[in-house]
């Protein structure tokens, strides 16, 4: 039997913020600031004040995923869909129809 003495591998590591911005959130904290702000008053309360916070952290971390991550994902278009229209007034003629 060996005790560990040095045990540096944190018990609780950091987890994704349920807003899906990509964040990595500490353990203890259900979201990165921004998106704390972004849940209703009465969600915060019961995170912060209730007398279920277990229960409070799981219902605003769905919220989150529901009205954050799944809106942002939703009005996100997609980077590849970027088109540079290239000179469209003139230049150098590109494949003409012309006879
Ligand atoms: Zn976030």
């Amino acid at each position: 039997m060996s005790l560990v003495a040095d045990t540096k591998v944190p018990s609780s590591p950091p987890h994704d913020c349920p807003g899906g911005c990509g964040r990595e959130v500490p353990h203890r904290k259900l979201s990165c600031p921004d998106c704390w702000w972004l849940l209703p008053v009465e969600l915060r309360k019961a995170v912060t004040h209730g007398t279920n916070r277990l229960t409070a952290v799981g219902e605003a971390a769905r919220w989150l995923r529901e009205n954050v991550a799944e809106v942002q994902a939703a009005s996100t278009p997609a980077p590849t869909l970027r088109i540079t229209i290239a000179d469209p007034f003139g230049g150098a003629p590109h494949g003409g129809r012309r006879g």
